[in-house]
């Protein structure tokens, strides 16, 4: 998902009534959803298939707050962004991050293995099945292609897991984890859903978020070949439902707060393969500024300059790291105003993917995972 704020806050400034809590339950039993698209709104009952026509396809963020029922998240999701750093609950201490980069040669010599082959193969895959839009079929289907992909690449190293994780519609989210001397977790993540604009249209979804994907994979496969051994806990996680709401992510970090988890770093990817300006963009909204400042030491450092911009309410996954507490950043491929037109299309296709972007990305990652390893 990415969004227009302008359009967002147009969005929002048209609505007045709040939910009520007397017909609740009737939305609840007619299958409807209760959306926010900013701190401020109080959210608005919607049909599923309204949520992607309405919200998604018009480019307006939204979270979908249906099953949320921890009130610390619920908070979070209500306060607003000033400054890229407002309201973070404190499910953990404060993490200090380094302000330079301190494993170069291990760093580079991983970077080396880095290649487009597999990124190729695996996105054409993703991109050919008629959409992942998390309640198709097709969705499913992509989930469980995804999931024995991402247990063959992990198959290099045995001590590497991965596991499902089960949601209340059918498309699972996918963790692979790589153990560390430290239970301390960092975390790579993006979304392997996708829409063509309504639950039924063609959707490739190969920038948004194929890219992201493939990106990520491709990370595993390198320190899963070299049988990396981290410091701290690496985990790749690959997202159920985002399109729908951030809905997998959600799931996933409110079982990480309600269990207690230590969370160093999540660096989210939503679109990571077309890129004008050929420049990694560190997006500076709902996020954790000083985790979003070491992504950017780290970035530069390994693949040169960067740009910044904002993305507002209900952007993608790390807004659910943030709203449950976790140090939380975003990385895209591109500012806003010169990003892909095609998302939520049919037209975010294969062909329209900048191959050197995801090797960029590919290689950010890889840095990143072993630089933030030794947190
Ligand atoms: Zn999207």
């Amino acid at each position: 998902m990415r969004i227009q704020p302008l359009l967002a806050l147009l969005a929002n400034s048209a609505w007045s009534a709040a939910a009520a809590p007397a017909t609740e339950s009737a939305h609840r039993a007619a299958g409807l959803r209760l959306i926010k698209t900013a701190p401020e709104d109080p959210g608005k009952w919607v049909t599923e298939e309204g949520k992607i026509t309405d919200y998604t396809a018009k480019g307006i963020g939204f979270v979908d707050i249906t099953d949320i029922t921890d009130a610390q998240v619920l908070a979070s999701l209500s306060t607003p962004d000033s400054d890229g750093n407002s309201l973070q609950i404190s499910a953990q201490a404060t993490v200090i991050y380094p302000t330079s980069v301190s494993h170069q040669t291990e760093t580079n010599a991983l970077l080396a293995n880095i290649s487009a082959t597999n990124p190729k193969t695996w996105l054409k895959t993703l991109t050919d099945f008629h959409n992942r839009y998390y309640k198709s079929t097709y969705g499913t289907q992509a989930g469980t292609w995804l999931f024995n992909t991402v247990k063959s690449v992990a198959a290099a190293n045995s001590a590497i897991t991965v596991t499902q994780v089960t949601h209340s519609f059918n498309q699972p989210s996918i963790i692979a984890k790589v153990p560390g001397t430290s239970t301390n977790i960092v975390i790579v993540s993006a979304h392997y859903d996708s829409t063509g604009g309504s639950s039924t249209a063609r959707g490739p979804g190969a920038d948004d978020n194929g890219s992201g994907v493939v990106v990520i994979l491709e990370a595993l496969r390198v320190l899963a070949s070299a049988g990396f051994k981290p410091k701290d806990t690496l985990e790749f996680h690959f997202y159920a439902g985002e399109e729908g709401g951030l809905l997998g992510s959600q799931a996933v970090f409110a079982n990480y707060k309600s269990t207690g988890k230590k969370v160093l770093a999540v660096v989210n990817q939503d679109m990571a393969g077309y890129s004008p300006s050929g420049k990694i963009s560190i997006y500076t909204d709902y996020v954790d500024s000083a985790l979003t400042a070491y992504t950017r030491v780290v970035a530069t450092a390994y693949v040169g300059a960067t740009t910044s911009d904002t993305c507002g309410y209900g952007c993608s996954d790390h807004a659910s790291a943030r709203s449950n507490g976790f140090p939380a950043a975003y990385v895209c491929d591109e500012q806003m105003d010169t990003s892909t037109l095609y998302i939520h299309s049919p037209n975010d296709s294969y062909a329209t993917i900048m191959w050197d972007a995801v090797l960029r990305h590919a290689r950010f990652t890889l840095a990143f995972l072993v630089e933030a390893s030794y947190l």
